[in-house]
């Protein structure tokens, strides 16, 4: 059934489609990508094969020209592989990395990093959280030094997912003395040059089929075409970026949800049906019907806001609303599925905790619940 208004039926045939591959050729290696600790190279390329990395890009960039619930769907879709780490990898590479590109980029950066990453030929990341800096982006300390043609780039960058094999960074970084977000520009540095190091790779709590690390930049050498936007305006780029970042967070974590809740349910009609005239039995059930509700709920929110995001609108006060909601809400999810397999929910076995372990990092990414409820108290006239 078509969910209007915000999707038609070329969306539904859309949805079917990607559901089949995430079915067929990302959810049987789910289990393997957790153990080795990243997603392959391979998926990326399919995936650049099928179109799915440029779907709101316009076409003469090499994207599939639909609108930005095309990317709404596929942030849902991902959402079902059981793994979560691939499902942010990509997103990473979709909706974080390249969008300032697209918008505020030359031809130049647009044919030699954005072409190519919606081919599935480059992996990129984004390089913002520092090791002494994630919340308050405006303090960051990566420092980008100008020599004639070129700027020499020094610092280091955390946390960086796609980090230890991407082929290129869109780097956050400090160009004058000016303090706090005045002083601030954006970069794409390719991260085979020479002075550029992965100094650790991250044994994480979740998103194990991820892959995040610390990038180290020593004297690293970047030509000045490489400087994206504008100079000194870095932070507002950042900030434009970060809004995308939190509603396709949000989408993917209304699909986590859905999810969850479905493999909840299934799981109480087929392994607990010998409870059903407990109390126990009618309280899981009614547990579920809110939950239900509850996501439902979010879900509008989250159109409504990714509506007017697709819109050319950034309303930070709804995306927060929208990141936060959705965020709690799929590791709430992820915590009732778990508690109604009861002690087969903690058993590795059933692959139910990885969802669990997974969601939880929703509450920190992408601007952390405190820092959303910060920017929802400001959007709300409350000091
Ligand atoms: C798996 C993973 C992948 C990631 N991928 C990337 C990536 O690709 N690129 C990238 O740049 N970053 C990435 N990050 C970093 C992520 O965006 C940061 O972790 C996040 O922004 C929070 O920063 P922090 O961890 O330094 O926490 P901190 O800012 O140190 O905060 C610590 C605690 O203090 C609270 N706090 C901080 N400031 C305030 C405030 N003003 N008011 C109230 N409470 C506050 C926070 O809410 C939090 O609870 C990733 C992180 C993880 C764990």
């Amino acid at each position: 059934m078509t969910y209007a208004p915000y999707f038609t039926e070329k969306h539904d045939k859309f949805r079917e489609e990607v559901r089949y591959f995430i079915e067929n050729e990302v959810k049987p290696f789910a289990k393997e990508w957790e153990e080795q600790g990243y997603f392959p190279r391979s998926i990326l390329k399919r995936m650049g094969e099928l179109g799915y990395l440029g779907l709101s890009y316009p076409e003469e960039v090499g994207g599939l020209g639909g609108d930005y619930f095309m990317s709404v769907v596929m942030a849902e879709e991902k959402a079902r592989a059981g793994a979560g780490g691939f499902a942010m990898g990509i997103s990473v590479q979709t909706d974080m990395a390249t969008p300032p590109i697209m918008e505020f980029g030359t031809e130049d950066q647009i044919e030699r990093f954005l072409k190519p990453s919606i081919r599935g030929e480059k992996l990129a990341c984004l390089g913002i959280t520092e090791p002494n800096h994630g919340s308050d982006v405006a303090s960051i300390e990566t420092r980008a030094v100008r020599d004639g043609d070129e700027w020499v780039i020094n610092g280091s960058k955390m946390y960086i997912t796609n980090g230890p094999r991407a082929d290129f960074i869109t780097l956050v970084t400090r160009t004058s003395d000016d303090p706090g977000y005045r002083g601030i520009s954006l970069f794409l540095v390719d991260l085979d040059l020479p002075g550029v190091t992965v100094s650790k790779t991250l044994d994480k709590v979740g998103m194990r089929s991820s892959d995040t690390a610390e990038l180290i930049f020593e004297d690293v050498r970047v030509p000045h075409e490489n400087l994206l936007g504008e100079e000194g305006k870095g932070f507002y780029h950042i900030m434009w970026e970060l809004q995308g970042e939190r509603i396709i967070s949000a989408a993917g974590a209304v699909g986590g949800a859905q999810h969850s809740l479905e493999v909840a349910y299934r799981y109480l009609n087929e392994n607990l049906s010998s409870l059903e005239l407990t109390e126990q039995y009618h309280a899981m059930k009614h547990l579920l019907a809110e939950t239900a509700i509850e996501i439902e709920a979010v879900r509008q929110l989250v159109y409504a806001t990714a509506y007017r995001f697709g819109r050319n609108e950034a309303p930070a006060l709804e995306i927060s609303m929208a990141k936060l909601a959705a965020l709690q809400l799929s590791h709430q999810v992820a915590d009732t599925t778990l508690q109604i397999y009861g002690e087969n929910g903690f058993d590795n076995a059933y692959e139910i905790e990885r969802g669990w372990r997974d969601s939880r990092l929703g509450r920190i990414g992408a601007g952390t619940d405190e820092i959303m409820k910060g920017i929802i108290s400001k959007g709300l006239g409350i000091n």
